[in-house]
């Protein structure tokens, strides 16, 4: 297998001296040199063709046995030297200090087809940044990062993306419940791609430590690969770039609320510099529309990464991230003009982002209390996002408020919705609806095909991830193919997956996985 090597990050950027592989704090340096621990017996389960022929890596290379040894970590390419990345992060709303890599080795960067990559391996062995842990992921939760970050991407969502998932042959110990019961559960590692992995971290955990020689470093390394569009060489730069930050994670948070996906776990480590959705861990789907819902465990009591509050987090990270470069600027005024637009042009996109999915594209005065009055009554009886969204498009306005109140009635958990109240506050709701669909001029045929581009039909709901990891501990792991290949056209019509286009089963309610997820992973 030849690959188009070109790495920039560990050959332009400071490296950390000590090369023994020992948990400490690491000064002055970008990164760690650590090799991958040797799996015992790796076994692929999946790759994404899509990734490879991206990397130039083609079908038959995905079956070779340097594949497996290079992406479970047992050997490592020629004239590459893999390396754990230094950041710190603020999470759950604390500065936590150095983080970095705990399980995660960067391997090496492809330039391909015009195209820039960095992979890295989750889960292959402790790095200088382990700090307690173990350097290692289950299966359950390598199962869930490489589906759903090919989901996203399929959906339109800026993401890292995963080339494959290899069982390491190692046993893991995890508390998943986090109740005193640890098991051993079977190891695995992920391939991440992405442009880059550099986090808000990464800039946070070197002006914490007044480093500011190396922030300029990694500010100019991070503008002159990934952000080719700031052009001016003044300090006014480093604003500049938390400018661009910000406008690529308001379109990502966007494309989240679009899509009901929930982080579970928006610390500032987990914040991609070029706006990637990263670290796929305790994140879930909403299923009944509940804006104050988190899949994650550890955050059930102050529920901060709430799917309704991904906005505002955002925005309080970018904070994070503009005090970190503020050192290279020296001045608030740029830092906090950008921070303070935010909020507006967050509101404006999530308008036009919501109207999309209603089918609506002209401006009207009520717009606003059109959608806010949505957002109530939808939370009146648990309502499926997903199906009610798609279903949505169904509606017509030659129809009585009864048809196309039917056309949505599939989506609701319970028949609470025949509660004379809350049946009359839909009727309400749709004769307004119908009343401004008739302002558009579109026919009732364009205004289907472009809510449907916008509202899937197929999301990873958590229950189904769940089906694949169930049946992958089994040892079968033909539902990984079959959801990959589902979720790869998410906003088609695909008449023989219908039995995915459904509610969350009831089962699925309270079972864990389905539902809450631990960090534990
Ligand atoms: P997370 O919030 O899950 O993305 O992880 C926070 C930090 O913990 C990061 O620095 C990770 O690299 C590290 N970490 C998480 N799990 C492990 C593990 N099993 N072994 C080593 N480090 C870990
Ligand atoms: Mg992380």
């Amino acid at each position: 297998m030849k690959l188009h090597i070109h790495d920039t990050f560990n050959t332009e950027l400071p490296a950390d001296t000590v090369l023994e592989n020992t948990r400490r704090q690491v000064f002055e340096a970008c990164f760690s040199f650590v090799k991958p621990t040797i799996p015992k017996n790796p076994v692929l389960i999946h790759a994404t063709k899509e990734v490879a022929s991206l990397l130039g890596i083609n079908e038959k290379d995905i079956f070779s046995e340097d594949f497996l040894s290079i992406f479970s970590g047992q050997k490592i390419y020629e004239n590459t030297k893999p390396f754990a990345m230094c950041y710190g992060g603020h999470q759950f709303g604390n500065w936590a200090g150095q983080l970095g890599d705990g399980r995660a080795i960067n391997l090496f960067e492809i330039d391909y087809n015009n195209q820039h990559f960095a992979l890295q391996l989750k889960g292959s062995g402790a790095t200088p940044y382990s700090r307690t842990a173990d350097g290692l992921a289950v299966l359950r939760s390598s199962i869930r990062e490489h589906l759903c970050s090919e989901a996203m991407f399929y959906l339109g969502v800026s993401t890292t993306r995963s080339l494959s998932l290899i069982l390491s042959g190692d046993e893991v110990v995890r508390d998943m419940l986090y109740d005193g019961h640890p098991a051993y559960e079977k190891g695995a590692i992920v391939c991440r791609v992405s442009e880059t992995f550099i986090r808000f971290g990464n800039f946070e955990i070197l002006a914490s430590r007044q480093d500011t020689k190396n922030l300029k470093l990694l500010a100019d390394y991070t503008i002159q690969h990934f952000y080719s569009e700031i052009k001016s060489s003044d300090k006014e730069r480093y604003a500049e770039l938390v400018k661009c930050v910000a406008e690529r994670t308001l379109k990502m948070i966007i494309d989240w609320q679009r899509v009901g996906f929930v982080h579970g776990v928006m610390n500032t480590d987990n914040m991609s510099i070029i706006g990637n959705t990263i670290d796929y861990g305790p994140y879930g789907w909403l299923e009944n529309y509940d804006p104050t819902w988190t899949p994650n465990t550890t955050d059930i009591q102050h529920k901060r990464y709430q799917f309704g509050q991904q906005g505002n987090i955002a925005l309080w990270n970018l904070y994070k991230l503009a005090n970190a470069m503020y050192p290279l600027v020296e001045e608030a005024k740029p830092f906090e003009e950008i921070l303070q637009a935010f909020p507006r042009q967050y509101n404006k996109a999530y308008q036009v982002m919501m109207k999309q999915k209603l089918g609506l594209e002209k401006e009207y005065e009520n717009d606003f209390q059109l959608i806010e009055e949505l957002e109530s009554i939808l939370q009146n009886v648990e309502t499926d996002m997903t199906i009610f969204f798609r279903n949505l498009a169904h509606f017509s306005t030659n129809f009585s408020e009864d048809e196309n109140f039917k056309c949505i009635q599939s989506a609701f958990y319970s028949e609470d919705y025949t509660n004379a109240e809350i049946y009359n506050q839909w009727k309400n709701w749709i004769a307004k609806y119908v009343n401004r669909l008739r302002l558009e001029i579109k026919n009732e045929d364009d205004k289907k095909t472009s809510m449907n581009a916008v509202n899937p039909k197929y999301v990873l709901r958590n229950y189904m991830a769940q089906l694949a990891i169930d049946a992958a501990n089994d040892g079968n792991y033909h539902l990984i193919n079959e959801l990959h290949e589902l979720l790869k056209k998410p906003y088609d019509e695909q008449p023989e997956n219908e039995k995915w286009f459904a509610k969350r089963p009831d089962w699925a309610r309270h079972k864990v996985g389905c539902s809450m997820l631990s960090c534990s992973s």
